[in-house]
């Protein structure tokens, strides 16, 4: 049987590491939209980084923040697990403290500090910092460690970007997974298709019926390969927008 609702992860998934969308990535959306498979991307960017995303593709719904959210076209649905930055920030803070750990937010950064952190400038930039259901910070000084061990004592969730580490409520990608596959595929079932490539993925990849990683140059991410053990699980030929448009062909054949 073959997909009727797409699921996909954005930054070296479909996005390119530089955040463009490949030509290959872009005929693979023009082959959905004219088959009318609806594609939803499941991000950890925030609501309004999404949202421009969602405009310039005319696309619909999009999960923000890892699950702390959903964008439809009638309003937002905010996961009841989200906690507002502002109470993990002085959760953060005071974990710190007791763990003698310095940490600097996101937040606490100049504008030219996550410029050379991130590569992101002006308004992108700006979307970048509008996160309000996580705090992402750095280690600056001391154990980190030992500030993950008393942050998880405290029932605050933590995990690991790329260069930041980010506290949020006890939500991930594969939450809206059910509320999505019944208001796209409703009684008439059909397969639901899931695009990933790093561990923050396998929540979402274990909840669909055709998980596929989209790997890396240097191959697929081997933390997620082993969360996705148990399940069939396609690695796609190449990384990014090129291996998501391919392994995409293949599923829809
Ligand atoms: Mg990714």
């Amino acid at each position: 049987m073959a997909a009727r609702l797409v699921l996909t992860d954005l930054d070296h998934t479909l996005l390119e590491a530089d955040g463009s969308l490949s030509p290959e990535a872009r005929a693979a959306l023009d082959v959905l939209a004219a088959r009318g498979i609806p594609l939803v991307p499941l991000t950890s960017k925030t609501e309004s980084e999404l949202r421009a995303f969602l405009e310039s593709l005319g696309l619909a719904y999009g999960v923000f923040e890892n699950g702390a959210g959903l964008i439809t076209p009638e309003g937002l649905e905010i996961s009841p697990a989200a906690v507002p930055a502002a109470s993990l920030g002085t959760a953060l803070a005071s974990a710190a403290s007791d763990a003698r750990v310095r940490v600097k937010t996101l937040g606490a950064h100049t504008d030219a500090e996550l410029t050379a952190l991130t590569g992101l400038t002006g308004g992108d930039l700006e979307r970048a910092r509008e996160r309000r259901f996580g705090v992402p910070f750095l280690v600056e000084e001391g154990d980190a460690d030992a500030l993950l061990a008393v942050l998880s004592s405290r029932g605050v969730r933590t995990t690991r970007g790329g260069r930041f580490f980010h506290v949020s409520g006890n939500h991930d990608k594969g939450d809206f997974v059910p509320s999505l596959g019944a208001r796209f595929l409703g009684s008439k079932g059909g397969e639901i298709a899931g695009f990933g490539d790093a561990p923050n993925d396998a929540a979402f990849l274990l909840r669909v019926d055709r998980p596929v990683i989209v790997p890396r140059a240097n191959g697929p991410d081997p933390e997620l390969l082993d969360l996705l053990r148990t399940s069939d699980v396609f690695v796609a030929p190449w990384p990014a927008g090129r291996g998501f448009a391919a392994a995409l062909a293949e599923l829809l054949s």
